[in-house]
């Protein structure tokens, strides 16, 4: 039986776990996290992240003429998140919201800036709210390397702390189960992954950072939300092959109130990666604005069409309310080149190793490199010169004839010859939002100018058939603002702390219904400051 012995024990090493540890240190405790994946994954999902983070009022945001304030940025968060479909008496998230609004230009901008780490100069619209209720204003920042230099620069500042020393890191070790004596969580007991031998950590304080539910897909499904109907019989895996909420069931066996588990933040436009680290391991696209999006029959959805970067639940929630959970995408290479993204940092080599000249280049004329990597690698993608063959294509992906082509060619057609009557005349739903979408110049570079689905030399047609793709759990294990584990009373558990994804980013859902975007990793590290200055004290 391995024994180790600590002034705080922290169960996992993602952002959250990592930034805590760096935080305890410099407070002076003795510190050691464990984790049950491999040490080349420490970082857990932060490294594989885009790296965008919601942020307010910083400078980049000033530099690029926004005015933006905690106060109208709460607003947007609150209606959002929709906190008063709970009448508005959900504490605990609602306090951890105000809280990350008013301190994440200190907490999160200011920490990280002070680390080394820097940002594309001009934040990004995304969540707008699909009647204007989403982000007022752009405050996506995304971190010039990805994720992957955000975590790798984080374990760098942990691994290099004055204090190192005092920190002691366990990897493919699975804790199991809280230890408790006389009413105190007092550490920590599990297996390691590699011969099943036993191990006990002993320590004062104990912090759960074990991410959230989302890596399991049963449990995704047991707990899909109401108003999405029937989970889809495919859901692909964009969450920790860990991410199954072990340490949620430790932490409820302990008393520890688990909330809002049925709130995610899933995606609409998975496809299966074509180099799969886990069962069902799912991409999620950034799904293309010019795009026609068609549901599994080939209808256009409507009659509000589908347009991605206003509300990502309400696009998962569309194509879940049609018999079968799953969608189209029709355009061409033209679009394709100007608007195929892959969220993450695998797919985005340019930004994730500072390439500036790269990533402008593929800004500016089109990233051949991932149109090459999609089109070739890709299960869920067909192209084709004509429609017609192309929707025998896409039936023959399916193994049925589901497609209806008439439908498709006289969706097709009616999109294509609006465009032909001109800017002027422009009626359709999703022109109108093209146009919105266009007039923020940090988008306009990534969106086609209006192009049409079948034009000359715009060649060849694709069609992606997009899964839903599991990712961010908004619920979790109940805090309070100290990030102590609280019970159904809403009294604290001794000794017990939750942050990151496995607290719902804060509070046990501090985002609510609906989330702004890149609150998650600064929820994350927000979590894990405030955890540990409440150790700390
Ligand atoms: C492709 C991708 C792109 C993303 N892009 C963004 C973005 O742009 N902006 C944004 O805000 N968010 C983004 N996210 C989400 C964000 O990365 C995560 O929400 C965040 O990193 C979660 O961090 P965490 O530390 O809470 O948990 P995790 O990163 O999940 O880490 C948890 C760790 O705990 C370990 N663990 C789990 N159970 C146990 C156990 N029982 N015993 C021991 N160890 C255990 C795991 O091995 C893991 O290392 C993205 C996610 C992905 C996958």
């Amino acid at each position: 039986m391995g024994r180790y012995k600590a002034d705080v024990v922290i169960v996992g090493g993602g952002i959250a776990g990592i930034v805590v540890a760096i935080d305890l240190l410099s407070l002076g405790q003795r510190v050691l996290i464990v984790d049950r994946d491999s040490e080349a994954n420490f970082g857990g999902l932060a490294k594989e992240s885009f790296g965008g983070i919601w942020l307010v009022d910083t400078p980049q945001q000033r530099r690029s003429g926004i005015k933006d304030s905690p106060e109208l940025a709460l607003q947007n968060w609150l209606s959002f998140g929709d906190f008063e479909a709970d009448g508005g008496v959900d504490d605990h998230p609602r306090r951890w919201a105000e809280a990350y609004v008013a301190d994440c230009a200190r907490d999160v901008y200011r920490f990280l800036k002070g680390h080394g780490i820097g940002f594309l100069p001009m934040p990004l619209w995304v969540e707008r709210g699909l009647y204007g209720n989403g982000n007022a204003v752009p405050r996506w920042h995304v971190v010039w390397g990805t994720g992957h230099r955000l975590a790798a620069r984080m374990i760098e500042v942990l691994r290099g702390h004055p204090d190192a020393g005092k920190l002691e890191l366990l990897f493919n070790h699975r804790v199991e189960r809280l230890e408790v004596a006389a009413g105190l969580v007092n550490g920590v007991s599990g297996t390691t992954e590699v011969d099943r031998a036993a191990f006990t950590v002993e320590a004062e304080s104990t912090i759960i950072a074990s991410g959230g539910i989302n890596g399991d897909i049963a449990r995704v499904k047991a707990n899909w939300h109401p108003d999405w109907g029937r989970p889809p019989q495919t859901i692909l895996n964009g969450s920790h092959q860990f991410a199954d909420g072990l340490m949620h069931d430790a932490a409820a066996a302990c008393g520890g109130q688990l909330t809002h588990l049925d709130r995610m933040w899933n995606y609409a436009a998975g496809v299966h990666h074509w180099r799969p680290r886990k069962p069902d391991h799912g991409l999620s696209l950034v799904p293309s604005r010019s795009a026609l999006w068609l549901n599994w029959r080939g209808e256009r959805f409507g009659p509000m069409p589908l347009v991605g970067g206003f509300d990502t639940r309400d696009l998962v929630g569309r194509i879940c309310a049609e018999e079968r959970g799953y969608s189209w995408q029709i355009l061409n290479r033209k679009i394709a080149l100007k608007e195929l993204a892959i969220s993450g940092a695998e797919f985005n080599p340019n930004v994730r190793e500072r390439n500036l000249r790269g990533f402008v280049a593929d800004t500016l004329f089109g990233n051949r490199w991932l149109y090459d990597q999609v089109t070739k690698n890709c299960a869920d993608v067909v192209v084709s010169e004509t429609l017609p063959e192309l929707v025998a294509r896409m039936n023959v992906l399916q193994g049925d004839n589901a497609v209806n082509e008439a439908k498709v060619r006289a969706s097709v057609a009616s999109y294509d010859s609006e465009i032909d009557r001109g800017p002027a005349l422009y009626n359709d739903e999703q022109l109108r939002r093209l146009a919105h979408l266009r007039r923020w110049k940090g988008d306009r570079l990534r969106i086609a100018n209006f192009q049409k689905i079948i034009e000359p030399g715009t060649g060849p047609l694709m069609a992606i058939r997009l899964f839903i793709v599991s990712r961010k759990s908004l619920g979790g294990i109940r805090s309070d603002l100290s990030a102590r584990v609280v019970d159904d009373t809403g009294a604290p558990i001794a000794g017990l702390y939750a942050i990151g994804e496995a607290a719902g980013f804060g509070g046990g859902g501090m985002n609510g219904l609906r989330a702004l975007e890149g609150t998650f990793l600064g929820g994350c590290i927000y979590s894990a400051r405030r955890a540990a200055r409440a150790i700390g004290r």
